[in-house]
């Protein structure tokens, strides 16, 4: 009799084991996510209820007729559109950077990306990913991919302190940013601005005057981090669109 009850018990610990499991893992991810990061960098979703994809300003994207055609893409732009978060992959590599090359070094700037990046309610899923299946700069161009690098060209032949190139997929760090001497209220600023602000152009943002937002060029101590309600949906189309992302009710770490 002892080890029927003993087989039930065993039996009823397998059912409940992976449901118990996974929404503690959900639980222990929150809390570190929130030991990353203080409270107070925290952002709220912007209300974008009042904008369509098909009416965005041309002024606020990277290339103006970049927008799918709503007419054949309607479940895209519904879903754009909606308040639901989005989230997508990104492929993080390390190339040669003399600065940047430990993936202990980011997990606090990547948080504070998903923190504001929550004004757009989309979240990024980072993952470190090894050396040796870097993609050529036009390959996997559907993939959402960061590469820090020392001294990689833009696709002018520049080097640049960083790069965000909406066709290749691709935001490239080089260690000149890094050797910036910038000083920020908000500690994280470097690099978390930077980090954000290429994505936003890869995903599709382009640059704005307004210091209060984060797609403004540069950085100085007056620079914020905000996202029009507009930008958010120019990113949450191309998201969807072109780099996979998708509906989840438990977001990567805020
Ligand atoms: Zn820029």
């Amino acid at each position: 009799m002892q080890s029927f009850v003993c087989f039930i018990l065993a039996c009823l610990a397998l059912v409940v084991a992976p449901v118990y499991g996974a929404e503690s893992k959900r639980e222990v991810d929150a809390k570190k996510c929130r030991k990353l990061l203080p409270d107070e960098y925290q952002w709220q979703a912007r209300d974008w209820s009042h904008l369509q994809v098909t009416d965005l300003p041309r002024a606020l994207k990277i290339f103006p007729e970049q927008q799918p055609d709503c007419a054949l893409h309607a479940a895209i732009c519904a879903d754009a559109e909606s308040k639901k978060t989005i989230v997508v992959d990104v492929d993080v590599f390390f190339k040669d950077s003399a600065i940047w090359n430990r993936p202990e070094q980011l997990p606090a700037y990547m948080a504070l990306v998903n923190r504001y990046y929550q004004q757009a309610s989309i979240s990024f899923n980072f993952k470190f990913r090894p050396a040796n299946e870097l993609p050529a700069w036009t390959g996997n161009r559907h993939q959402l991919t960061v590469i820090f690098a020392s001294a990689m060209p833009n696709p002018a032949g520049k080097i640049a302190d960083a790069f965000g190139n909406l066709p290749a997929g691709k935001a490239v760090f080089n260690d000149v940013l890094m050797n910036r001497q910038d000083k920020h209220a908000n500690p994280y600023f470097m690099m978390g601005k930077p980090l954000g602000h290429e994505l936003g152009h890869v995903l599709g943002l382009a640059h704005t005057q307004d210091k209060a937002l984060l797609m403004t060029q540069g950085t100085s101590p007056q620079n914020a981090l905000d996202i029009l309600p507009e930008q958010a949906l120019i990113m949450r189309v191309m998201a969807l669109q072109r780099f996979g992302g998708k509906f989840d009710t438990v977001p990567a770490c805020h």
